[in-house]
């Protein structure tokens, strides 16, 4: 659905002391760059603000892949993802000095701050993109009012906060965070290079953790385009000494927690700032308020390692703009009766609660000593090199065998 073009006149952003719009959006993270594209491409007057004019190089997520390509895909703005990434279709996983099994599949490897640029670009009016902080919020079932630091004011009949993990713009409303599990995860980040910038043997390689005692989920290599990244999820203690040993002397640590990965990646070097995240799993409340709907990591955030953030987000993004806004605007006000249709659709629901059950099965599959997830691991692993060995010895029977039992 697009939008009535007698109202789609472009603001003009510079010089306007108070900027009319139908639609705010608060933050330019992935998740309000793509919102404001998909609803700018639809014909609707979109604002874009984000307090930083260049996304910082911050470790968040770095590549795309599975269900989130046909997200993307169906935006219809995979192109460009695929024009600023590195692609790559093989994954070899490795435990314990062994081959697991090969994963393949189309990903896209990319930094943080080049997908956010990316999705930036995709704004189909540049001067919809204002930086400014947004230091006010007043929202009713009528209009909106925003209040940036520049002194400006925008005006709207919508408010998209996007203001990731740490926007704290919502406790103004009243709306609060509920810590679902405190230091769930850490994560770490950083580019590898082989001697004399040789190319690795691999494509993408993924080196699972072997003792729950350890807490290493996974370590993934991939490529980017500026080279070869590094991806470190744990599930331990966040004071651990070995979380300082990973930041100081990264190679030999990590030798040392998965023996065997040395054989499958040989020497390399690490080659820029290892950064590192502990992630709360939280989630907001009393977000249900008119005039205003929270996305992204602002609404819930996620374990890195269960790899489900930028689903969710995507989720959020094509539901909201592609189904609920258009209708929304159709007519006068904007309610709760209209915010929460948003909130109550059954795959944003499923998504969400898919993102935290995948966070609970990586944890325990990483680190729980029970003796049921001590099966369930060996199975998983067993499951999965099994296959891979029978469909080495005859591909795509595994794929027939399913398809002949569904
Ligand atoms: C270490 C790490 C690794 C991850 N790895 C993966 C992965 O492999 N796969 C996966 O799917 N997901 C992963 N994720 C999750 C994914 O990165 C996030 O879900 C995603 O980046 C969230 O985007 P966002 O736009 O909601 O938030 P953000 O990217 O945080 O954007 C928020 C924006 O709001 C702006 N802002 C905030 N307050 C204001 C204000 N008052 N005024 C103006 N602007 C404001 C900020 O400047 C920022 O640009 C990872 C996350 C982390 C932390």
């Amino acid at each position: 659905m697009t939008a009535d073009p007698s109202t789609t006149k472009p603001i003009k952003a510079d010089d306007a002391e108070t900027i009319e719009t139908d639609v705010a959006i608060i933050g330019a993270g992935l998740t309000g760059s793509l919102a404001g594209a998909v609803l700018a491409r639809a014909g609707y007057r979109v604002v874009l603000i984000d307090k930083r004019t260049v996304p910082p190089h911050e470790f968040r997520v770095e590549k795309i892949a599975g269900t989130q390509v046909e997200i993307f895909r169906r935006l219809g703005f995979l192109g460009d993802i695929e024009a600023a990434s590195s692609t790559f279709d093989r994954v070899l996983n490795i435990r314990e000095g062994k081959v697991v099994d090969v994963s393949v599949r189309r990903a896209y490897g990319i930094r943080y701050s080049d997908l956010v640029a990316t999705a930036r670009r995709l704004l189909p009016d540049s001067s919809s993109f204002i930086r400014d902080e947004v230091t006010g919020i007043n929202c009713s079932a009528d209009l909106q009012h925003l209040q940036l630091a520049s002194g400006k004011r925008v005006t709207s009949r919508l408010v998209v906060l996007a203001t990731g993990m740490a926007g704290a713009l919502g406790y103004n409303l009243g709306m609060t965070r509920r810590v679902l599990a405190a230091r769930h995860s850490v994560s770490f980040g950083f580019s590898i290079a082989a001697p004399e910038d040789a190319p690795f043997d691999f494509e993408s390689l993924t080196c699972y953790g072997g003792r729950t005692t350890d807490g290493v989920d996974y370590l993934n290599l991939f490529p980017v385009p500026d080279g070869m990244r590094a991806n470190l999820f744990l599930f331990r203690d966040p004071n651990d000494p070995i979380m300082r040993e990973l930041r100081r002397d990264t190679k030999a640590t990590l030798f040392r927690l998965m023996p065997g990965l040395q054989h499958y990646v040989g020497e390399f070097r690490v080659i820029d700032q290892v950064q590192n995240w502990v992630m709360d799993l939280s989630v907001i409340e009393g977000h249900v308020q008119p005039g205003i709907v929270v996305v992204g990591d602002a609404f819930q955030t996620n374990c890195p390692a269960a790899g489900t953030g930028v689903s969710r987000l995507l989720m959020d993004v094509e539901r909201l703009c592609t189904e609920y806004v258009p209708h929304w605007l159709e007519t006068d006000g904007m309610g709760i009766e209209k915010i929460s249709q948003f909130y109550s659709d059954p795959d944003k629901i499923a998504a969400d609660q898919r993102s935290l059950q995948v966070a609970h099965f990586r944890q325990a599959l990483a680190s729980s000593t029970d003796i049921r997830w001590n099966v369930q691991r060996r199975l998983h692993f067993l499951r999965r090199s099994i296959t891979h060995r029978v469909d080495r010895i005859r591909p795509g029977w595994i794929a027939r065998v399913r398809s002949a039992l569904r």
